[in-house]
């Protein structure tokens, strides 16, 4: 039994509805998963309506970009409920900087070269939050480049000439308003951020003492070893050894629901675990009191 906590719809950068994916979740006999579709909760309704057909549990999620030493982590946040509340106000404001940023994105292609407009790319995106794999399947369709990989490593990725940054939170920041709306903050797939395995207990401590909740072990891009040692760790930190496969339906096509790129399985005990990191003083031990959130 396994579940995949880790899933893009159409709302974002993903190519499947909501209701699709929960339909090859009950195919595969997923227990539970979560939509982390990035800086949006406007897919959550859809899905959860679609779990509740269903014998799978759902949680509410999303993904943002956040700032940490210099760096782009990404969080995943489970438990955010759509509607108003500390995070969910900033994610209309993350959502509007994006805006901005795809006009550059835009414009810095069109120095390029490149004969791309922002309504190609809202057309691509068609009701989703725009992302940089929008400006990608662009750039396929019209023979730029033939692979969403090779637009992010030629145009796109950070560093590359097309690379425009956008507005973010710093993690502190951003666990602090998730612990505020009652969601529980987990770093996602820690391999993008700068930092040796080993050096995660170290290096993330600060961040569980206010509140992170989790860390994103069994990942479709780790070994078996990896997974573990990431789990070990987040034994030693207290936190949630969570997990997904990261699907965004055609711009990851290497990533299928549940099983990443084939041998992914996370474990179902891993829902449960997340539902009891909600209760704060659970999660943060004295901290929860130091903070008074209890
Ligand atoms: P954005 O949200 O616009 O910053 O775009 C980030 C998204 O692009 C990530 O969530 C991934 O889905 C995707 N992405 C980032 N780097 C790559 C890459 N090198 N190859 C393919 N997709 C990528
Ligand atoms: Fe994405
Ligand atoms: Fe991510
Ligand atoms: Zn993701």
């Amino acid at each position: 039994m396994a579940v995949d906590l880790h899933l893009h719809s159409v709302f974002s950068d993903g190519t499947a509805t909501p209701e699709e994916i929960v339909a090859t979740a009950a195919e595969i006999g997923l227990t539970g998963i979560a939509l982390t579709d990035h800086d949006t909760l406007a897919g959550i309704p859809r899905a959860s309506a679609a779990a509740d057909r269903t014998a799978i549990k759902f949680i509410a999620g999303t993904e943002l970009s956040v700032e940490w030493r210099d760096q782009t982590m990404h969080l995943l946040v489970y438990f955010l409920d759509p509607g108003p509340g500390p995070l969910q106000d900033r994610l209309v404001e993350l959502r509007a900087a994006r805006d901005e940023r795809n006009l550059r994105i835009v414009s810095l292609l069109q120095g390029l070269g490149l004969d791309i407009s922002i309504e190609e790319v809202t057309t691509e995106a068609g009701f989703g939050v725009v992302g940089r794999p929008h400006f990608a399947g662009v750039m396929i369709e019209k023979g730029y480049v033939e692979s969403v990989a090779e637009a992010f490593d030629r145009y796109l990725a950070a560093g590359r000439p097309a690379y425009a940054p956008r507005q973010k939170l710093t993690a502190e920041a951003a666990i602090r308003l998730a612990r505020d709306s009652r969601a529980v903050p987990v770093i996602a797939h820690p391999h993008t951020i700068g930092l040796r395995a080993a050096e995660y207990a170290t290096g993330f401590r600060q961040l569980v003492s206010i509140g992170l909740g989790g860390i994103e072990s069994y990942y479709g891009e780790y070994s078996p070893e990896m997974r573990n040692q990431i789990a070990g760790i987040c034994d030693e930190l207290g936190i949630v050894a969570t997990g997904g496969s990261d699907y965004h339906g055609r711009y990851k096509p290497h990533l299928e629901i549940g099983v990443g790129r084939g041998d992914l399985r996370v474990p179902d005990a891993v829902f449960d675990q997340l539902v009891s990191a909600r209760q704060p003083c659970r999660q943060l031990g004295h901290d929860a009191s130091q903070n008074g959130v209890v």
